[in-house]
């Protein structure tokens, strides 16, 4: 069949993207689901920093790649050999399939699973196969799931079945910003009522951290951004001190910092803020060729802690259907994140929009 998908042609164009145009809209042959795929018809994607990522170069990927990550639909077809799943249903994308079978998987960790990270890397599903051509050429799918296109074929891993009555662009955000975020303070760390957070940097999955970690019972939870926007939505979503980094810190060292820019300065500030004891999180994802240089004493003599969280921890099968049902208990107030809903046709102008902080989540509806 065909689908309208964008297309990330290059990497590294200049600043605004709204006129060297990087990303594609084009019409693409999408084969049909393969053995243990599904067809999805996308209902809306999120745009997220980690999209703007491939697109200047901080993470590297193969291209042709039909960019998107983060996304909701419903099965339209099932291929061979696909069990507990059925077209009509709604779907939630997340961004690693997991095989199920490698070690990481048997450990508890699919967020980490080998095969997945494979062909995340080499820009194919699970299987290995490549089900999107432009004029007969091979194109690449961003981790599994390539959403900024009318319809997708994903791994069934890939997909995680949610009520029918989940609104789509809230739906959407479960896949990246809500698993990230609320499993950062919630799976890869424990925050506890009581203990003190702060997260630095306020987009999708900063916030997201912030609600997880106000549902969590964290005093004092500091949000820290330099837009004055995405401080006030913090403040809305439980932050309860915020401040620009420039600022001077407002309460005692934490016990957990955690950092969702994805840069070495901002990792080490998050490190500074923290107290004896106290750990920092890094989520944010930082150039290939970023270091980071710390007071190596302070881990061992004030038994500080440095982990990365990457999904959040999560295991999206067990996780998304439980943020969904605190979604609809009104104590995750995703739509919240929800900034601007847009058409496939300005995936570029979206990508402005990130990259100059003045959105959290824009939702493309393709
Ligand atoms: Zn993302
Ligand atoms: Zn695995």
């Amino acid at each position: 069949m065909k689908t309208r998908a964008a297309v990330l042609t290059r990497v590294g164009a200049d600043r605004p993207y709204g006129a060297s145009r990087p990303l594609t809209v084009a019409e693409l042959d999408l084969d049909p689901p393969g053995q243990g795929e599904l067809l999805v018809r996308v209902a809306a994607a999120g745009v997220c920093h980690s999209d703007l990522s491939v697109v200047d170069g901080n993470r590297i990927r193969p291209v042709p790649m039909a960019l998107g990550h983060e996304a909701a639909g419903t099965v339209v077809e099932v291929g061979p050999a696909v069990a507990g799943i059925r077209p009509g249903q709604h779907v939630v994308l997340v961004f690693v399939p997991s095989c199920g079978t490698c070690v990481h998987c048997g450990s508890g960790a699919p967020a980490l699973c080998t095969r997945g990270a494979a062909a995340n890397g080499a820009g194919t599903l699970l299987s290995g196969a490549r089900r999107l051509r432009w004029d007969g050429a091979q194109v690449h799918h961003h981790l599994g799931v390539s959403a900024f296109s009318e319809h997708v074929v994903v791994d069934r891993a890939s997909a995680v079945v949610i009520d029918d009555d989940v609104p789509w662009p809230v739906a959407a955000l479960f896949g990246c910003a809500l698993l990230t975020g609320v499993g950062a303070v919630q799976r890869t760390v424990t925050v506890r009522p009581g203990d003190a957070v702060a997260v630095f940097g306020l987009g999708g999955v900063g916030l997201s951290a912030v609600m997880g970690a106000a549902l969590a019972g964290a005093y004092p939870l500091v949000g820290v951004d330099p837009v004055p926007a995405k401080r006030e939505l913090a403040r809305q979503l439980g932050a309860t001190h915020v401040l620009d980094p420039a600022d001077e810190w407002p309460v005692a060292p934490v016990d957990y910092a955690i950092e969702a820019v994805g840069s070495p300065a901002v990792l080490a500030a998050a490190y500074a803020a923290t107290a004896r004891g106290g750990t920092t999180v890094a989520v944010g994802l930082p150039h290939p060729s970023a270091e980071l240089r710390l007071p190596a004493l302070s881990l061992v003599a004030e038994a500080r802690r440095l982990v990365g969280s990457y999904l959040g921890s999560a295991a999206p099968h067990r996780d998304v259907p439980r943020l969904v049902a605190l979604w609809r208990a009104g104590r995750l107030p995703v739509q919240a994140l929800h900034t601007a809903t847009l058409p496939l046709d300005a995936v570029n102008e979206a990508m402005d929009a990130l990259a100059d902080g003045t959105a959290v989540r824009q939702v493309i509806q393709p």
